[in-house]
């Protein structure tokens, strides 16, 4: 509960399509939600109000897919392959983990969330590893503060079926890992695979009914780098896309950065949307998701930031990268447009997730899960396109302040508008 307040004379990002409006007023009730909007000053002395002028007023940004756990390993492993670094069991960070005592994990990982509150965001979707007290230890964490988790579980042991079973693509997943993935979707938001490589074709179908029949969210890696793609056809004849458009159809793949343009024509088909990683995948060296690609093959796209390990969770950081490499790669500079890129970090996660009846956007009835950004800042000033500056040039120094649900999450309180003015 909060108590119903107005910020006044800000440039606001209106609605789902960001529409730049100047000298705006926004009216946040006392269960947090915007409750009105509207152009110059507001006649109402009976109401606090807030001085925004100067401010660029943003949706909260939605950061799709981290692993928030790493933040413990931040550079550990710098320069070393992907494969080295990320797969279970034996990769470096998986190691670490398993080494590590879990209170320097824990405070790291506090830590992680109070930066992600102070970057701008109001959700996040997390792959946890570590089996349902993984799951736990995060959302204890996250109880307290002003950001909310969608935790997708794993399990905590891998391979999930027998090497056997894999290999040959045959056999079913046992009832005690439905029953793990039960207590994972239960304690959290739905689960995760690492990618279709884990489970047979049967298993795969398995875990999607499973998941669905407990209304959670089902999310993997797809299409991540070139072994995904030559395990999965070794064994069933056909890709990891290929197979998880056939048999899970998750609510979303992550990467897709070795996805052919027909894959993505088949996800698009499919209705299954895609969630982006570009700094992640750029510093590891496996290249850059084509999100501009699969955007012009009708699917919906966001951009997240995936491992701390590996890069900042800042939404504002990844959209920055990710908009100058892909305009170098087309040699083009006219698409994504900065919208689009906008886009990518607040309504098109909210649609993929579900949460677009309250999160994504600022419109009537939602959720006041807003950004501040301060355009008076030596960076931005002055700012002759306000989305093109949030893009192109804003960092997370040029955040005034992040409310969550109508909440102060992070940042200065602004100056109250004298009564009478
Ligand atoms: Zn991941």
């Amino acid at each position: 509960m909060t108590t119903e307040f107005v910020l006044t004379g800000a440039t606001v990002l209106r609605g789902s399509d960001l529409v730049a409006s100047h000298d705006y007023w926004v009216k946040v009730d006392k269960g947090g939600r915007v409750s009105a909007l509207g152009p110059g000053p507001l006649e109402d002395s009976t109401i606090t109000q807030f001085d925004a002028s100067g401010m660029i007023i943003c949706p909260a940004f939605l950061n799709a897919h981290t692993h928030v756990i790493d933040g413990f390993l931040k550079e550990i492993g710098f320069g070393l392959p992907f494969w080295d670094v990320f797969m279970p069991p034996d990769g470096l960070r998986h190691h670490a983990l398993s080494v590590t005592p879990t209170e320097v994990v824990t405070e790291q990982l506090g830590r992680t969330l109070d930066q992600m509150i102070a970057c701008g965001t109001s959700l996040f979707v997390d792959f946890r590893e570590g089996g349902l007290p993984g799951v736990k230890l995060l959302e204890r964490l996250a109880a307290h503060r002003l950001i909310q988790p969608l935790t997708l579980g794993r399990f905590a042991a891998y391979p999930p079926q027998p090497p056997d079973d894999l290999a040959a693509n045959e056999g079913a997943l046992g009832i005690e890992a439905l029953d793990e993935i039960s207590g994972l979707v239960e304690e959290g938001a739905g689960f995760a695979l690492v990618s279709a490589n884990d489970l047979t074709d049967q298993g795969l179908a398995q875990v999607a009914a499973h998941v669905r029949s407990l209304g959670g969210l089902l999310a993997l890696h797809v299409a991540e780098s070139p072994p995904y793609r030559e395990i999965s056809i070794e064994r069933t004849g056909q890709s990891d896309v290929h197979r998880v458009v056939d048999h899970l159809s998750p609510d979303f793949a992550v990467h897709l950065t070795f996805a052919t343009p027909e894959e993505m024509d088949l996800l698009a088909e499919a209705g299954i949307p895609a969630v982006c990683c570009p700094r992640n995948h750029a510093v590891i060296g496996l290249g850059i998701p084509r999100f501009d690609l699969m955007l012009e093959a009708g699917m919906t796209v966001a951009i997240a930031t995936d491992n701390v390990i590996l890069a900042s969770p800042d939404p504002l950081a990844e959209i920055q990268f990710a908009s100058r490499v892909i305009r170098a790669l087309r040699e083009d500079a006219s698409f994504p447009t900065a919208t689009d890129m906008l886009k990518m970090i607040t309504i098109n996660p909210a649609k993929i997730l579900g949460v677009d009846h309250e999160r994504g956007s600022i419109e009537i009835g939602k959720r006041a899960d807003l950004v501040l950004i301060d355009a008076t800042t030596v960076n931005l000033a002055p700012v002759a396109d306000p989305i093109a500056a949030l893009v192109n040039r804003a960092t997370a120094a040029d955040i005034r302040a992040v409310f969550n649900n109508g909440v102060l999450a992070h940042g200065r309180p602004l100056e109250m508008v004298p009564s009478g003015r």
